[in-house]
């Protein structure tokens, strides 16, 4: 099969189109035909770059988030059957420890992250435990399937995380960003109130579109002054800060409501930043990482929200996986108007 495979850390060229091996599933195992896998910024073009701190061993065929056709099924797989349409959620078991054979693959010691610590989507075909298949319904596209599966869930964690509660303020930073986008929409439809925080015009408008109340441009308006303006001089009781960058930071930070909540699990935008104790202690604030248990009800919701139109999902173009290099490029851009999705079909 063809698979996009990186031999050494670097820039986008270390992206090679190889032919390597088809996978055979093994037992419990299903063999994917790809259909679709989405380029991640915090995710692939960082492990790509420098292996971004996950223990990776190369060779690496990136690729966390792949939908497809289930093509073929190793022995001991019951569920999931050949032709089935399915995206992937939660990381790999080892299938062999008391927890995987139990059937409680997520307290496995060493799951793995597709695409990090094991072999991912950016290839024609990928193997995979059956358990991690979750079926899509009719008519949602691959492609949105992708995107569904990469940012709902862990929006929807992030919100549990943060304890949003109906009629609470949220802030969301980069929120027509692929992670932001999702976050609009799962603070809403948890009855919050949302204003959505972007860096230019286009995004702030992109993110209203998706429901947000109110729409702030931090790189052209002062956000704490404007989200305390739109709060009723209050603050926000969760602010989604998945940027972390020195200059955006204080404003997003100095925008929580005394008692607020500001969960992150993204530092796309640097990662050190200042953190104004004094601020967190006298205002009983909380920072809390957002990444851990995600729940797959919370995926299965968020495709029948899909297909019933009211989740929305930003695709800003689709190429085909041989392209991956370019694709890789086009999002280290930032520029891009919702996620770039690579096709192993095309
Ligand atoms: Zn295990």
């Amino acid at each position: 099969m063809k698979a996009v495979v990186i031999r050494e850390f670097g820039g986008p060229d270390v992206l090679r189109w190889e032919d390597v091996e088809t996978p055979s599933p093994g037992p419990g195992e299903v063999l994917l035909r790809v259909h679709a896998v989405s380029v991640n910024r915090t995710l692939d073009l960082q492990v790509r770059q420098d292996g971004g701190n996950y223990g990776v061993t190369l060779p690496l065929v990136l690729g966390n988030d792949p939908s497809g056709v289930v093509a073929a099924a190793g022995p001991e797989v019951e569920a999931t059957k050949i032709g089935d349409r399915v995206a992937i959620f939660g990381g790999v078991g080892c299938g062999r420890c008391q927890h995987c054979t139990g059937g409680h693959q997520r307290r496995c010691a060493s799951r793995k992250m597709l695409g990090v610590q094991c072999w991912g989507g950016y290839a024609e075909y990928l193997k995979i435990p059956a358990v991690n298949c979750v079926p899509l319904p009719e008519g949602l596209a691959f492609a949105h399937a992708t995107v569904i599966a990469r940012h709902f869930p862990l929006a929807f964690g992030e919100c549990y995380r943060a304890d949003l509660k109906t009629g609470d303020w949220a802030l969301v930073m980069g929120a027509a960003g692929g992670l932001g986008s999702c976050l609009v929409q799962v603070a809403k439809s948890l009855g919050a109130h949302t204003v959505a925080a972007a860096g230019t015009d286009q995004r702030v408008e992109l993110a209203m579109s998706l429901g947000a109340d109110f729409g702030v441009n931090y790189r052209r308006q002062d956000l704490e002054r404007e989200v305390m303006r739109i709060t009723g001089g209050r603050g926000a009781d969760a602010v989604f800060e998945n940027i972390a960058d020195p200059a955006l930071w204080p404003g997003a930070f100095n925008s929580l409501a005394p008692g607020g909540r500001l969960v992150t699990v993204g530092a796309h935008g640097g990662g050190l930043v200042t953190l104004d104790v004094r601020r967190l202690y006298q205002q009983r604030l909380r920072v809390i990482s957002g990444l851990g248990a995600e729940r797959r009800e919370d995926l299965e919701r968020s495709f029948q929200l899909a297909r019933a139109g009211k989740f929305r999902v930003l695709v800003d173009r689709v190429l085909p996986l041989r392209e991956a290099a370019a694709a890789h490029r086009l999002v280290g851009t930032n520029e891009p108007l919702g996620k770039v999705i690579l096709d192993p079909t095309v």
